[in-house]
Parts: structure tokens; C-alpha cells; sequence
């Protein structure tokens, strides 16, 4: 279809008071980031309520660019839906010369099956100094179309349609479009604060992560790996799953931290059964001094009460306790199920599932304690000698993961 703009529709922006324009602006700059690599010099113009985006001269969009433009803004969180459109004139004569040749392929597909073709139009006039309401440009364009084809080969369905034919008239243009594609949702990358996301090979956190980004966080990423106790494979196995959802925001770092040194003293100094939360408040301290060297504003886990025995309620809190950040756990009220279907949707599934040894795992209790009594693990704490010097130290050799393996940090990453 020789569609020449698409308009982009937004839903919890459209709510926001004095600081839309920030929303706005922050939705435009991802909407560029996120297109620019394949085709370039687009325009986005910011109407009332909307966006629009086309080329240079209103040039028609290609079908490659058509394909790829709608994978990518289906991607971009802020937005609810969009649609190709035909933009132009804003009097009548150009909407209905717009229809009469955009829709003739559309009909004469159906119509060769044999049977009425049921259509419908949605109309919607945001300028209302538009002479036609509504309902009057709807009842045009019915008429137009039952005059091309007759009206035993056409019928008007507002419930069934086989084609929609959606119309918008505005201040300055009318458009006309066939198809509403279903977006995300949510908030622009980059209209909140970043944090950081802690990244395990497993199923959960890369959905909660991604759901941190759907409100706005643009994240980096931490994993903690136990080499030589666990494999370095695993980090790599982390670092795929970083990139699948690195495509929804500005490119986020992911580091490594070798926690075994510090599962080491826990093992060899600490009552078993308190490991796993051990290992946990471990995991943020480190978090916690990443966040500060890294200008992140909190820390995102795929916890969820109840989960396995670490995500007890009680456990939780205990685990809290060992740093002052924030903690968002955006699985927090979600079953294991809705979780699995999003990880499908956002494609880390299969790498989440493939087998790989986890850093929690190493010496691991085969009963750990449920019900962590604060005094009690910190009492457990106190038996580590030199505990502080060992988490600094893991913190300190924190390394980046690239495709290459791991590399240590420069310095201009962290901005100290
Ligand atoms: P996931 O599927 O995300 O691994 P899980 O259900 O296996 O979660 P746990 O293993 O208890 O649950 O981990 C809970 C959360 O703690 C994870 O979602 C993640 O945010 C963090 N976490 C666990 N292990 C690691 C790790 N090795 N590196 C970084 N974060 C981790
Ligand atoms: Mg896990």
C-alpha cells in the first residue's frame, strides 16, 4: 500500500498534566533512536494528541521500511497503537479520492471470493470546524463505496467488517488508514530515572526488568557468575538475553561479579540452612555500590512472594535490610504462568529455559530457612572475618560483558 506517514497514538501520556511535552519529547527521541539505523532523515511531528511520522516530501514508504518501521515501533514503550496512513488535505474530496484508491485492491481481493464484502468506517473529527461531523463522513464514505462497487457486492458491518476504514480529521490534514497496529504501552524509555536490573540466566528477571523499562527505567544490568564453581558460559547466556531486551531502550551495559570468594567465607563460616539469603544480601551490597558509582536510582529483581524459598515474605525483607536502595520487584504480584507468557512475548524464553548452573546454587542448603530472622543472619554476618574488605574486592573486579568475553570497565562507563 503507498501509505506516506503513520500516526502514532498514545494513551498514558495523553493523561499527563504540565509535564506531557516531557513525555512527549522523551517518546520522539526513542521513536528516532529506535528507527534511525535502516531508514533515516524521518519526521516526527507533534500534534495535539498525537504523532506523526513521515519523510522528506511526504515520499511513500517502501515496503521493507514499512516492515521494518512497524517492528521496531511496536518496541517502543509510550506507544499504544499506530497506524500507515494515507496523510493529505483536510477537505472531503481528499479523503474520498484517498479511499476510492487506496481501498480498490483491498475490495476487488474480496470481492473475487465470491461473497459481499462488509466494511465499515470509523470517522473521528478532533477539529471540529471540519464542516462534516463524524457520522455525516462516515455515511460519505459508505455511499461513495456502494456507488464503485454496487451495493449487492458491498455491505456496511460495524461488527464484523472485513475492512475497517479508519478517518482522521485534523487542524491541519485529514488521514486515512486500513490497520491499527497494537503497541506496548507504557512510558518512554527515559522519562523516569535508571536503575539497575539484576540479571540472572533464568526465567524471571529479564520480564521484570522489561517491565521496569515499560515505566519509563532505562536500565543497566548486573550478573553474578561463581567461576571456576559455575561456568563462564552462563555469563554469555546472560549477556544474550541482555541484548533481546536492549532493543527496547538505549543500549544497556551488563556487568559481571565473581561472587565465589564471598560464597567461599559464607560457606566456611556460616550455619548452612542461612546461605541462600546470605548469598542474597551478599548480591546487594555489591548491587547497591554499583548503583552509586553508576548513577543508578534503585535496583530491579524477578521476585515473587512466594516463589521458592528465598521469596518468603520474611526472607525479602530481611534481604532488604542489607542495603538503603530501592528495591522494585515488578513481579511482585504475578504467578509463574503469566510470567512465562511474557517472557515468550518478549523472546528470552527459550535462552531463559536452555540448562546453565546458577551462582545461587553453589553449596546451597538442601533445606534453606524460610523465615530469616534479621538478628540471626546478622549474627551470621558477624562470624565473617573481614566480610566488607571481600565484598569490596568482588565489587572492584567487576567486569563488563561484551560479545568477546569479559573485559575490565573504562573508566569514562562509570564516570567516578
Ligand atoms: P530468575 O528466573 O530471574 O532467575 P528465580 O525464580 O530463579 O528468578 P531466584 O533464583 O531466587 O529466582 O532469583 C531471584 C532474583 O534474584 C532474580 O530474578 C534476579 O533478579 C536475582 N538473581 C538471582 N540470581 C542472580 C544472579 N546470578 N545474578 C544476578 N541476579 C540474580
Ligand atoms: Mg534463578
Amino acid at each position: 500500500m503507498p501509505y506516506n506517514s503513520i500516526i502514532c497514538r498514545y494513551n498514558e501520556i495523553a493523561t499527563k498534566g504540565n509535564n506531557r511535552s516531557m513525555f512527549e519529547n522523551a517518546l520522539i527521541r526513542n521513536m528516532k533512536r529506535m528507527t534511525k539505523e535502516r531508514v533515516s532523515g524521518l519526521n516526527f511531528v507533534k500534534t495535539r494528541g498525537r504523532i506523526f511520522i513521515h519523510k522528506n516530501e511526504f515520499a511513500d514508504f517502501s515496503e521493507e521500511e514499512e516492515a521494518y518501521l512497524k517492528e521496531r515501533l511496536q518496541d517502543c514503550f509510550g506507544l499504544d497503537s499506530f497506524s500507515f496512513c494515507i496523510e493529505g488535505e483536510r477537505t472531503l474530496e481528499a479523503v474520498l479520492d484517498h479511499i476510492r484508491n487506496t481501498v480498490k485492491p483491498l475490495f476487488e481481493q474480496y470481492i473475487n471470493l465470491g461473497r459481499p464484502v462488509k466494511f465499515r468506517t470509523r470517522a473521528r473529527r478532533s477539529d471540529k470546524s471540519f464542516p462534516l461531523r463524524s457520522k455525516e463522513i462516515e455515511i460519505e464514505v459508505a455511499t461513495m463505496i456502494e456507488e464503485m462497487y454496487g451495493e449487492n457486492k458491498v455491505q456496511v458491518d460495524l461488527m464484523n467488517p472485513d475492512i475497517s476504514i479508519g478517518v482522521e480529521i485534523r487542524e491541519k490534514n485529514s488521514t486515512i488508514f486500513l490497520e491499527t497496529v497494537k503497541a506496548r504501552g507504557g512510558l518512554p524509555v527515559g522519562s523516569n530515572s535508571p536503575l539497575l536490573g539484576m540479571l540472572s540466566g533464568g526465567i524471571d528477571s529479564p520480564v521484570a526488568c522489561t517491565m521496569a523499562m515499560k515505566r519509563g527505567c532505562r536500565m543497566d544490568f548486573l550478573t553474578f557468575h561463581s567461576y571456576p564453581y559455575t561456568p563462564l558460559e552462563s555469563v554469555q547466556k546472560v549477556w544474550r538475553i541482555a541484548k533481546i531486551i536492549n532493543r527496547f531502550q538505549p543500549h544497556g551495559v551488563l556487568y559481571a561479579c565473581n561472587l565465589s570468594e564471598v560464597q567461599k567465607l559464607i560457606r566456611d563460616n556460616c550455619d548452612p540452612k542461612f546461605r541462600t539469603v546470605l548469598y542474597r544480601r551478599m548480591m546487594m551490597r555489591i548491587a547497591s555500590k554499583l548503583c552509586k558509582k553508576c548513577h543508578l536510582y534503585g535496583i530491579v529483581t524477578g521476585e515473587a512472594i512466594g516463589q521458592v524459598a528465598s521469596q518468603t515474605v520474611v526472607n525479602m525483607s530481611v534481604i532488604d535490610r542489607a542495603v538503603p536502595d530501592l528495591i522494585v520487584r515488578p513481579l511482585c504480584g504475578m504467578d509463574k504462568l503469566e510470567t512465562i507468557a511474557r517472557a515468550e512475548d518478549i523472546g528470552t524464553f527459550p535462552i531463559s529455559i536452555e540448562p546453565m548452573a546458577d551462582s545461587c546454587t553453589v553449596f546451597a542448603p538442601p533445606s534453606p530457612v524460610i523465615h530469616a530472622k534479621l538478628h540471626f543472619i546478622e549474627f551470621e554476618e558477624s562470624k565473617i572475618p573481614n566480610m566488607e574488605e571481600a565484598v569490596q574486592k568482588a565489587f572492584d573486579e567487576i567486569k563488563l560483558v561484551t560479545d568477546d568475553g569479559l573485559t575490565d570497565i573504562p573508566s569514562h562507563e562509570t564516570d567516578d
